[in-house]
């Protein structure tokens, strides 16, 4: 083009870096990018000594072994009612007409804000753990997906979930940290987490958000006992 492009930057380029490859992509809300592939030397984070288990939720984004609850993105059941609002219009509008052009164009936009909030709130998430964390211990959930996604509610936090579990992968690579991959079949929800009882429910209801363990008498909550187990279970199977 022959005038200047009206450019956001995401962040400065790191000092002396030369871009080797350089894509540009538009996505369906017809926003261009423009992303340089740059090598950048990455020191290792001092060892912290600590550790965390995260379990993902539905209701929340996650919760840790430390008991800490990391709600979705703000703004984000908002944003979904108002995309199935306009799925629901975009159906009805005729094939082909310039309004029906209009439609999608306004469920592209709306995903797309979805999609950068949550990028950036797991971006945030994602750096905070792994800066506070020497070891991290996550559920490997890659599968879930194969069960179907029956609710828009479901299927954002299954995404959610699987580009969270990368960027953990990718930044642990960076900073040194250790991050454990526990069985998705390990019953972490049914299993009493207080030290030496290990109790198994026979069944746990989703529905069921805390619970008192018949053999030792721990009050549970649902998610921190489940985070609890992926961390002790990640552990042991080192
Ligand atoms: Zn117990």
């Amino acid at each position: 083009m022959a005038d200047p492009l009206n450019i956001v930057w995401h962040r400065p380029l790191p000092d002396g870096a030369e871009p080797s490859t350089v894509t540009v992509s538009q996505d369906s809300a017809d926003r261009w990018f423009v992303s340089l592939l740059v090598e950048e030397a990455i020191a290792p984070l001092p060892d912290t000594g600590t550790a965390v288990g995260i379990d993902a939720g539905l209701t929340h984004l996650v919760t840790l072994s430390s008991g800490e609850r990391v709600a979705n993105p703000r703004h984000e059941r908002a944003d979904r009612r108002r995309l199935a609002k306009a799925q629901k219009d975009l159906s009805r509008k005729v094939k082909g007409s310039a309004n029906r052009d209009k439609a999608r164009a306004r469920v592209a936009r709306i995903h797309a804000r979805i999609a950068d909030r949550r990028r950036d709130h797991l971006h945030k998430l994602s750096t905070r753990l792994v800066r506070e964390n020497q070891t991290l211990a996550i559920e490997d959930l890659t599968v879930r997906n194969m069960f179907g996604n029956h609710c828009l509610a479901r299927a954002i936090s299954d995404a959610s979930w699987s580009q969270l579990r990368s960027m953990l992968e990718y930044k642990s690579g960076w900073y040194g940290r250790e991050l454990l991959l526990v069985d998705r079949w390990f019953p972490s929800s049914k299993l009493c987490s207080a030290p030496g009882c290990s109790h198994m429910n026979d069944a746990m209801p989703l529905n069921v958000r805390s619970w008192a363990c018949p053999r030792c008498g721990t009050v549970h909550d649902r998610d921190v006992n489940a985070a609890k187990n992926i961390l002790a279970a990640g552990l042991a199977d080192r």
